[in-house]
């Protein structure tokens, strides 16, 4: 039986630069749920629907045939045949991401292909339902988190670095925002699954996080 890693945690915790470093360590693929959900809403924009036209968001979600390949150990999410990895890390795509993945059609189509993936491959999977929803049954979940402020503070730093202007106070409020749509919603809300370990990266240097992962799933 294939073997899994769920991370779960709000936006900007750390989880996909972990996730992928535990990935490399124990031979596992990494699969990047939000890149999934990032890659419909990037649809939706394209087609000019609004976050809160519901059906128009259930007849566009059928038409976006999404789909992973592992290509030099990095993921790459195809959208209708497109690579479109460089398309959808902005922060349009990101707000309009956590509107549309309230949306019960969005979920269940991308949930399908997330547990497909799982069946057959060990894999560390990253999101926001992963441990209560989408693996269940996983070996280990890890619950990522850190305060608003320093997860601000990253993603400033992330943008600055490739010369995007930007405002400390307004990444932070977005992120309060959007972790409020998450933790909310009545579909899958982003929460700590029972059996998941909570780990707090405030003060954490990410080598320590990928190391205590590793510990935690060797003694699982
Ligand atoms: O992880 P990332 O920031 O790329 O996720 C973007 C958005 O996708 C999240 O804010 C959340 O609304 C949604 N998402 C989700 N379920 C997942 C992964 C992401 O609802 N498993």
């Amino acid at each position: 039986m294939a073997r899994s890693i769920a991370i779960d945690g709000p936006a900007g915790a750390g989880k996909s630069t972990i996730a992928r470093k535990v990935a490399q360590e124990l031979g596992f693929i990494y699969v990047d749920t939000g890149a999934m959900y990032r890659a419909m809403a990037l649809y939706m924009l394209k087609k000019g629907v609004g976050a809160d036209e519901s059906d128009k968001i259930v007849s566009s979600c059928k038409e976006a045939d999404i789909t992973i390949k592992h290509e030099n150990n990095e993921q790459v999410v195809y959208l209708n045949g497109e690579n479109v990895n460089g398309l959808i890390r902005t922060e349009e795509v990101g707000n309009m991401t956590s509107a549309i993945s309230v949306n019960k059609a969005v979920r269940e189509k991308l949930v399908e292909l997330q547990q497909d993936l799982a069946k057959t491959t060990d894999v560390v999977m990253d999101g926001r339902d992963i441990g209560t929803v989408v693996l269940p049954n996983a070996n280990l979940k890890v619950y990522l988190t850190a305060s608003s402020r320093v997860r601000a503070e990253r993603r400033y730093k992330e943008l600055v670095a490739k010369n995007v202007e930007c405002n400390l106070d307004e990444i932070e409020k977005d992120i309060i925002d959007r972790d409020y749509r998450d933790m909310h919603r009545d579909l899958s809300p982003l929460r700590q699954a029972d059996d998941a370990t909570l780990l707090d990266s405030s003060d954490m240097t990410i080598e320590e996080v990928k190391d205590k992962i590793i510990e935690l799933y060797k003694g699982a």
